[in-house]
């Protein structure tokens, strides 16, 4: 069986096919030779993620699922969320997401913070939804190397590490996104 990933981000790519068994081939935007910028202009994570995987389905053809993730601070009511890409600006930039984000939060009582990630499946003209939540707080400096994204300021609940201290198959047992993929494992019976 081959199934596509409907993502850009090498990262993701690297987390999802380790969750993935072996004998499931992932196939990747480039392996459908899909270059283009997905859409994404919903305004809700599940939304996005939907939208991405019907885009890829309805104009290539292929059954595929897609993620999209975002980072909710109880401090700013849930923000950035649906916007964690584009929180410091268009530029997309990690590191002015975190900056911007350490500076909002320098006052604040409270730094609870959860990532939620929702997989859309697109199979066989049927459309499935999978969503996986890490709850942790954001640190008051970044910490780690490992992972991507806000990974250096998250630390999951429990741990003394912050995501980007942790190697993958940690971050993938305990993550926002490991929960969703393996949901989508289990329903796939892969
Ligand atoms: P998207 O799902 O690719 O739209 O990601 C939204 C934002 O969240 C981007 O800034 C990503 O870098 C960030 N992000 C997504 N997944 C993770 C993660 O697992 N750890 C840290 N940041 C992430």
């Amino acid at each position: 069986m081959q199934i596509v990933f409907a993502t850009n981000n090498l990262n993701k790519l690297k987390e999802v096919q380790a969750l993935i068994p072996n004998h499931i081939k992932l196939l990747s935007l480039k392996d459908i030779e899909c270059f283009e910028d997905i859409p994404e202009t919903e305004n809700t994570i599940e939304g996005n993620a939907i939208q991405k995987a019907t885009y890829i389905k309805e104009k290539y053809g292929y059954d595929c699922f897609a993620d999209d993730t975002g980072l909710e601070v109880e401090a700013l009511n849930g923000d950035p969320g649906v916007f964690s890409a584009r929180y410091a600006g268009e530029q997309r930039n990690a590191n002015d997401n975190m900056d911007k984000l350490l500076k909002a939060l320098k006052n604040t009582p409270t730094r609870n913070a959860q990532f939620k990630t929702v997989v859309a499946l697109q199979l066989n003209n049927q459309q499935h939804t999978f969503t996986g939540i890490c709850k942790g707080e954001i640190t008051k400096t970044k910490q780690g190397e490992q992972g991507f994204g806000y990974d250096p300021i998250f630390k999951p609940t429990g741990y003394e590490k912050t995501f980007a201290e942790m190697d993958l198959s940690l971050k993938n047992s305990i993550g926002h996104r490991g929960k969703a993929v393996s949901q989508l494992v289990s329903f796939l019976n892969l």
